[in-house]
């Protein structure tokens, strides 16, 4: 973001000449026609008794939705989420799931995780399931105000009954309003007791049909594979009571389900298409990134042109790495999707700096208190969230014994004087990597004697510190 001086000056009523002399005592000599960036722009501003406010891009502007009227919509997949008490057989049953699936044989049988997976049927019906197991997933997706999960199956062991798990499954799903379909697991054991199970189930509100409730229940064995196909067309039959319908001729919009950073292809996630068509070469926005739908891959691993509503799907093209529970909107133009990823970046930004102050205090007193041991405080600045993150993973990672490298700021974006202040007080260096500093931060850190550092490639970067914690460490005798 920046600003020309002359608009500066004239957006404060002040001449430019005034301006251009202002900049020039404070040691930055400037132009008229210059574009000068919003930190230097809010110095100058303050030196004439304004303040910069920069005007937030309005997101919702930008991210504009109307919803699908009644004759776009088009029934869709149920996307299905397994819970339940450890060991009560989740993990066995989305495998025993996985290999009804008629597709995978199609596909030559070899299947990729991809964080979820699409099952189809002999008739053509498909279902989706979330293929992490258990309600963490569940819940930290429903914390980013991500619902992706229209149905649970809640896997209860014959033999153990409702435990703690099955419990805290049962109240995540109905805090999320989502209908429970039962499997009763393990029934092919000796001391499996479905019927003890489900009058259990009835006393948390959980009533079988069979006695005049409305839980749909199977009793089902997921390592001999008895009962599987009985219990998705319970789930289907559930899916056709919720009449789950989507507009597929629209651009997309969904969710990340999960995403990793990948040595040859970069920064990859699987996305939950959860309306419209995804397609190659779509533009989006995903949480605080964007990017390009370079090339997209199913869970078999097969490349794929489009994907339509429930389906999961892995995309690369993302400039960062998004998160799971981001949401992931197809826009028309590169433009916007670059602004609001920014604009999200900035509030980011400013919420984390906001947090950061209070962590740096804790971190001095952490530090009187550990009294004898050696640190290295450092204060890292990147010009990217990926950067930032494998910096930090790889500084943090020098620590020995003897010297413990302590990273008390880890910000996106130029060296500002607040992080030369806390390097000061706290004794630290600042690094920074592919960003320099303002200006008035440069001048900062020389009267307070604080180190910056600038590096562009990671392993000098290492280098150098390691040989400052060398430096660090009393000679041996
Ligand atoms: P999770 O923790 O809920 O994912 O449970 P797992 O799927 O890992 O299963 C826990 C244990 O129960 C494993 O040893 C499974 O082999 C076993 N198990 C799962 N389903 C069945 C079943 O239907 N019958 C029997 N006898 N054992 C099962």
């Amino acid at each position: 973001e920046t600003i020309q001086v002359s608009e500066l000056a004239k957006m404060m009523g002040v001449k430019v000449s005034e301006l251009i002399k202002k900049a020039l005592q404070m040691g930055m000599p400037v132009t008229a026609n210059q574009s000068i960036d919003a930190d230097i722009a809010a110095i100058l501003a303050d030196e004439f008794g304004y303040q910069i406010e920069r005007a937030p891009i309005e997101e919702e502007i930008l991210l504009q939705y109307i919803p699908p009227s009644p004759e776009e919509l088009k029934p869709r997949p149920p996307v299905i989420t397994v819970m339940g008490h450890v060991d009560h057989g989740k993990t066995t049953l989305l495998d025993a799931i996985r290999k009804t699936d008629v597709a995978s044989k199609e596909a030559g049988g070899i299947t990729q995780h991809i964080g979820a997976y699409t099952v189809k049927l002999e008739d053509g019906r498909t279902l989706t399931f979330i293929d992490t197991p258990g309600h963490e997933a569940f819940t930290s997706m429903r914390a980013r105000g991500a619902q992706v999960t229209d149905i649970v199956i809640l896997v209860v062991a014959a033999d153990d009954g409702v435990m703690e798990q099955t419990k805290e499954a049962i109240e995540h799903a109905k805090a999320a309003k989502v209908p429970i379909v039962v499997a009763i697991n393990k029934i092919d054991k000796p001391e499996a007791n479905p019927e003890r199970v489900k009058s259990q189930l009835a006393e948390l509100g959980l009533i079988p049909e069979e006695w005049g409730g409305d839980t749909l229940m199977a009793n089902i064995s997921a390592r001999n594979k008895i009962g599987i196909n009985e219990l998705l067309e319970l789930v289907l039959l559930q899916a056709e009571m919720l009449e789950l319908k989507a507009a597929y001729d629209r651009p997309a919009r969904g969710r990340i389900i999960e995403s990793k950073l990948d040595k040859g292809r970069g920064p990859v996630a699987t996305v939950l298409v959860q309306e419209g068509t995804l397609k190659e070469g779509d533009i989006f926005v995903a949480g605080l990134t964007y990017g390009r739908v370079r090339a997209m891959f199913d869970s078999y691993g097969k490349r794929v042109k489009e994907v339509t509503p429930s389906m999961p799907v892995e995309v690369l093209g993302f400039e960062e790495l998004p998160q799971a529970g981001d949401d992931f909107i197809v826009l028309d133009s590169e433009e916007k999707a670059k602004k609001i990823a920014e604009y999200r970046q900035r509030k980011a930004r400013e919420a984390e700096t906001a947090k950061e102050a209070k962590i740096s205090l804790e971190k001095l007193f952490e530090k009187l208190k550990e009294g004898e041991l050696k640190e290295l405080n450092i204060v890292l600045k990147a010009d990217t969230q990926g950067t930032l993150e494998a910096l930090q993973a790889s500084l943090l990672k020098l620590s020995t014994d003897k010297v413990k490298v302590n990273i008390i700021r880890a910000g996106i974006g130029a060296i500002s004087e607040s992080d030369v202040m806390l390097a000061s007080a706290s004794n630290a260096i600042v690094i920074g990597f592919n960003v320099k500093p303002s200006s008035q931060a440069r001048d900062l850190a020389k009267k307070e004697r604080v180190d910056i550092k600038f590096y562009d490639v990671i392993y000098q970067l290492t280098d150098d510190v390691k040989k400052a914690m060398a430096g660090l460490l009393e000679p041996e005798i």
